[in-house]
């Protein structure tokens, strides 16, 4: 590294906003390292990316706090949170994230405690002069001891996340071990302020658990905690309107993450493979197998290699559900109110008056239990406003006025008077694997993509406009970016080779961010970042308007 950045600055004051590129590089800054990666070309320009890099030493935290994985991430992200507390102006910006306890590129704690700070730093000018003096003051004043003030973290404080992120981790191994696809625990909170303020709602009813679906689990410092355990097989949430029913659904949509201490799903987990499927109309749809859903169109296409590029409410929605099962998904969360109706269900009347064979639709109450049964796919729906499901749930969960109450032996006695529908499919075959032709994701075959994010509705990637808007896990801007270089990634290393299947594809991915490899694939230094499941990698993949596929 050089050393006196400050000094160097200071001589830039006034000459050409371009010579700031004389930064680029490693600068010694005090007990850190200060690598400046990237600089703007001018100053209105997206800001320069800088790190600060502290070494374990410099770092000084307490070895307990980084000793598992688990532990580093939640305090990384209590730190980037720190951080952006700590930091007085906007030119400099960390990506502290938000509900969810994410690994970021903003700040990563290191196996041997080091710590790594990445962040935009807008870098001062008079115009198109380099205002020297003010960027020295940023970057060697402001910006040391914001990381300084930050990495000052009170014991009390980090034990709050780190204890969390323990019992996290053994909650959803015991919710696993148990045979449970969710757990919400007593007393959380999941409403949300509104539906741009993700924070808990304050003075909402607290969850309480019925007793016939309470579970308990020991976690090393919560101690016992108690809660509405939810089973394999079809679960099925009822109740009237406004009593809470999609707020639960969205609280396991979201439990797929750990939450920051104090967030009211503290203690909610789903199954870490749990997918909120959704109707989409106008999306695109590449080489699906939706037979089983959709069969016989009057245009005579053929559904096992379905492609549209302006699908229908329920192909849009089979499509979504396909595609999830062939990512790996082991839990489809579904909400009549984004569903389509006529993939959801067909009553007696309607099938009365429409013959099978003039209607291509297969509704979903005709196959979840062949899902669950034969393929180990649970089903978590709500459905207030049609009975039928009735016929098929495990379990009935009736929300009234947000406390659940478990109506399974009611629902089982309804189901028992026949309605007079007939069961309208034999079994649920999994769909046949289907490979990317390399060419379609990417022209460049080995080299960087034009990576943008539109918040989570969109992704720029490369020439291709991708709308994302529907894929309702994708919760954090930076996850939208995350699944973009992703994609990037296996471009680049030949994973999307032609000839891997999708699933074998995503494979390829987990192993190396499971084994915490981020910062080799994804261009972390770069870019503001959130490591993504391989779900939303999938959905994205899937929504690319250029792609081609074939079937195995
Ligand atoms: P449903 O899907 O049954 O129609 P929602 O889940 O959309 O109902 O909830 C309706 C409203 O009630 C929302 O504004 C939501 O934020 C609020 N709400 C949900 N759960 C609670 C709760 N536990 N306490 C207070 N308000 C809640
Ligand atoms: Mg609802």
């Amino acid at each position: 590294p050089r050393h006196d950045l400050s000094n160097e600055l200071t001589a830039l004051e006034g000459t050409s906003y371009g010579r700031y590129k004389s930064l680029r590089g490693k600068w010694w800054a005090g007990p850190a390292i200060l690598d400046i990666s990237k600089i703007q070309s001018d100053p209105y320009a997206p800001p320069s990316r800088v790190a600060l890099e502290f070494d374990a030493e410099a770092a000084d935290l307490l070895e307990d706090w980084y000793a598992t994985p688990e532990r580093r991430r939640a305090l990384a992200v209590l730190l980037a949170k720190r951080f952006r507390k700590a930091c007085p102006t906007r030119d400099l910006r960390i990506d502290a994230g938000g509900q969810e306890i994410l690994r970021r590129a903003s700040c990563t704690v290191g196996e041997d405690g080091s710590v790594v700070f990445r962040l935009g730093a807008q870098l001062p000018g008079h115009g198109r002069r380099i205002a020297g003096r003010q960027a020295a003051r940023l970057l060697c004043e402001i910006l040391p001891d914001a990381a300084d003030e930050t990495l000052a973290v009170p014991e009390e404080d980090v034990l709050v996340w780190t204890r969390h992120a323990d019992d996290l981790k053994a909650l959803r191994e015991a919710v696993a071990a148990a045979g449970l696809v969710g757990f919400v625990a007593d007393g959380a909170m999941l409403a949300r302020r509104s539906g741009v303020d993700q924070r808990p709602l304050e003075n909402g009813v607290p969850f309480a658990t019925p007793e016939s679906m309470a579970v308990e689990f020991d976690l090393p410092h919560a101690g016992t905690v108690r809660g509405m355990g939810i089973g394999p097989g079809v679960t099925l949430i009822v109740g009237g309107g406004f009593h809470g029913k999609s707020t639960l659904l969205r609280a396991l949509e979201s439990g797929v993450w750990d939450h920051i201490p104090g967030d009211g799903r503290d203690l909610v987990v789903a199954d870490s493979s749990a997918v909120k499927i959704r109707a989409e109309d106008g999306r695109a749809v590449t080489g699906v197998d939706v037979h089983a859903f959709v069969d016989h169109l009057p245009s005579g296409d053929d559904t096992r290699h379905f492609t549209t590029e302006n699908a229908s409410g329920s192909t849009s929605q089979a499509a979504a559900v396909v595609e999830a099962l062939e990512a790996g998904a082991k839990a489809l969360l579904i909400d009549e109110d984004t569903a389509a109706t006529n993939l959801m269900i067909r009553d007696a009347r309607m099938q009365e008056l429409v013959a099978k064979d003039r209607e291509p639709l297969t509704p979903l109450v005709d196959l979840v239990r062949s899902m669950a049964d034969d393929h180990g796919v649970a089903t978590i729906l709500v459905m207030g406003g049609s009975g039928d499901y009735m016929d098929v749930a495990d379990r009935v969960v009736l929300m009234d006025a947000y406390r659940p109450e478990d109506v399974t032996e009611r629902a089982k006695a309804l189901a028992a008077k026949p309605t007079g529908r007939t069961v309208e499919a034999g079994g649920f075959r999994m769909p046949r694997a289907r490979v990317i032709d390399p060419r379609s994701v990417s022209s460049e075959s080995r080299g960087k993509q034009k990576i943008k994010a539109g918040g989570t509705d969109g992704l720029r990637f490369g020439e291709s406009d991708v709308d994302v808007r529907s894929v309702e896990q994708i919760t954090d801007p930076a996850m939208t970016t995350g699944i973009g270089l992703a994609i990037e990634a296996a471009v680049r290393h030949g994973w999307i080779d032609g000839e891997a299947t999708v699933a074998e594809v995503l494979d390829r991915l987990d192993e190396v961010l499971d084994a915490g490899g981020e910062a080799e694939l994804l261009r972390i230094r770069e870019v503001d970042l959130a490591v993504p499941r391989r779900y939303e990698v999938a959905a994205t993949l899937n929504r690319m308007r250029e792609l081609v596929v074939h079937q195995e």
